[in-house]
């Protein structure tokens, strides 16, 4: 298939491919709007059996970016990268070099962070060659690992949700995890820190078992984490959980996490929405780790220090962001991602024409 009719590519502004025969480094950056601002999001290694998945996974992701950052108020656009490759296995100095140079080729388009299978180190090798990456650490204007923050959005999304469906604080909430890695990870110490009671499953079963050991958490096969009997459901690992072999088996009347791209499709959403489940949408809930690394380039681009206040300032308009959207689903009898998408949309058209 064609780039351009890809369903996918849709309103994108720009989809670029990288190859470096020397590292082996084969990198696709999207930019679905710099509408805002310059497109800014993480990039994301793995071993995808295809070219066009690869393909297809960055725009998805590129054109979340462009909702988060409009639903978050920065002055960003959306975009992603992708590495296709084994992050245990394939990460090499020269590979993330070799990123850096294809980031620096945009010319300050493109702004990257970390995303699944990357880590600071990958970032520093990279920004040996660029300017235009963030969420690094060592530096005055540095902001850090964004997974913190953006677990902590999500807390303040699920205890909204709670107080919200269940008219009660998270003390003794029931709350199953999928993916217990940078984000869920965080967010199972800040959950259990709350009150709430865990059940954790990770397809690495030694994270899985860190987690559970630390939080009390008890551990479920990755399968079995859909059966669990919760009142809140996470989705933290990787998109599509959300579908309609998954919905059948969820026994949560909440659904707030922490990845990207939870619904397999729009058509999962309405679903969601006609079994009266709550959805926190996924681009909304999870917007504290693109707000650390909006901080980050602020600072870069002003010459200042981090400022962790201005952070704070955005995440507590985020959560009221997030309190408006199930109040205007719950008033409109429409689905929250229906609403969260409108309100992202009509914040990138009132910021002007893209391709600027
Ligand atoms: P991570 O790689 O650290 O953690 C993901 C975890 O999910 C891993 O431990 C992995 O083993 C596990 N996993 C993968 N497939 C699974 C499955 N089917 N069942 C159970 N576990 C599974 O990545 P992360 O940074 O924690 O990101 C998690 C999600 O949150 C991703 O979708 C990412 O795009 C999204 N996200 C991350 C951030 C951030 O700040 N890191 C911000 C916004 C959104």
């Amino acid at each position: 298939m064609s780039i351009f009719d890809s369903p996918a590519f849709e309103d994108h502004e720009a989809a670029h491919a990288f190859f470096d025969p020397a590292s082996g480094l084969k990198c696709f950056i999207a930019i679905h709007s710099t509408a805002r601002g310059p497109a800014a999001g993480g990039c994301r290694m793995w071993p995808y059996a295809t070219e066009q998945a690869a393909i297809d996974d960055a725009l998805r992701l590129s054109r979340a970016m462009s909702f988060k950052n409009a639903v978050a108020d920065l002055d960003l656009g959306g975009g992603k990268a992708v590495i296709i490759g084994d992050a245990r296995a394939d990460k090499t100095p020269a590979m993330f070099q070799a990123f850096g140079r294809a980031v620096d080729a945009l010319g300050g388009r493109y702004w990257g962070a970390e995303d699944v299978g990357l880590s600071p180190d990958d970032l520093l090798h990279a920004r040996s060659e660029t300017r235009y990456v963030a969420g690094l650490e060592g530096h005055p204007a540095a902001s850090g690992d964004p997974s913190p923050v953006t677990a902590e959005g999500i807390a303040r999304g699920v205890a909204l949700c709670v107080r919200r469906v269940l008219d009660r604080d998270l003390e003794g909430v029931t709350v199953a995890i999928q993916g217990v890695g940078h984000v869920g990870g965080y967010l199972a110490d800040k959950l259990a820190a709350a009150g709430a009671r865990l059940t954790v499953a990770d397809v690495h079963a030694d994270v899985a078992q860190a987690v559970a050991r630390r939080t009390g958490a008890a551990l479920v096969a990755p399968e079995a984490i859909f059966d669990v009997e919760a009142d809140v459901f996470a989705p933290c690992a990787l998109g599509g959980a959300i579908n309609r072999e998954t919905l059948a088996r969820l026994k949560a009347r909440i659904i707030a996490g922490g990845a990207n791209n939870q619904l397999a499709d729009l058509e999962a959403g309405r679903a969601v929405f006609d079994r009266g489940l709550t959805y926190a949408p996924d681009f909304v809930i999870n917007g504290g780790g693109i707000i650390n690394i909006a901080g980050e380039i602020r600072a870069l681009e002003r010459g200042e220090a981090f400022d962790a206040a201005w952070v704070e300032a955005k995440l507590g308009r985020l959560v009221l962001t997030l309190d408006d959207i199930l109040e205007q689903s719950l008033r409109e009898r429409r689905p929250t991602h229906e609403i969260a998408i409108e309100v992202a949309r009509s914040r990138i058209a009132s910021a002007g024409p893209t391709c600027r």
